[in-house]
């Protein structure tokens, strides 16, 4: 059984790298879709949600640079549709899960750090989606920085 049609779910950062380039690897040897997501987390949650002041100027400049980050990286991948790629604000668990059930993935690539110890209280975006998910997950091991 191959799959149909991949979800990667990218955070922008400079470890996007091997997530891409595994989702891309297996989309290709399965002759799947690919689609990308980012998810702009909106600024009054990343402040607990209680900001005595207007964020949608900042908010606005954030999500339009998420757009340039994420068109400049899909330019690596010339062959995905412009269609394929999802910027979306919101909580990245329930927005990755709601996109992937909506454009009909089968499976999610996210990216891992193997945290343990008192980082994995702290919880990770991989075991986020990972509960839950609509279909299959795939954690695609990061290395620590040396
Ligand atoms: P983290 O646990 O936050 O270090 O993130 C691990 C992986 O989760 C990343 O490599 C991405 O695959 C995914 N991820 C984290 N944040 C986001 C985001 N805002 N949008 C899309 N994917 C994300």
């Amino acid at each position: 059984m191959s799959y149909q049609h991949i979800l990667v779910a990218l955070d922008l950062s400079e470890e996007c790298d091997p997530v891409m380039q595994r989702a891309y690897a297996l989309a290709t040897s399965s002759q799947a879709k690919l689609s990308l997501v980012h998810i702009v987390e909106p600024m009054a949650m990343a402040f607990g949600g209680d900001v005595p002041m207007d964020l949608s100027t900042l908010q606005q400049q954030q999500f339009e640079q998420a757009r340039e980050r994420l068109d400049g990286f899909a330019r690596k991948y010339p062959d995905l549709s412009t269609d394929r790629r999802h910027l979306v604000y919101g909580q990245p668990r329930q927005e990755i899960h709601r996109l992937a059930a909506e454009q009909g993935c089968d499976l999610i690539v996210v990216g891992s750090h193997g945290r343990h110890g008192l980082a994995l209280l702290l919880g990770s975006t991989a075991n986020d989606v990972l509960h839950g998910a609509p279909c299959d997950v795939l954690a695609v091991r990061l290395k620590k920085p040396e």
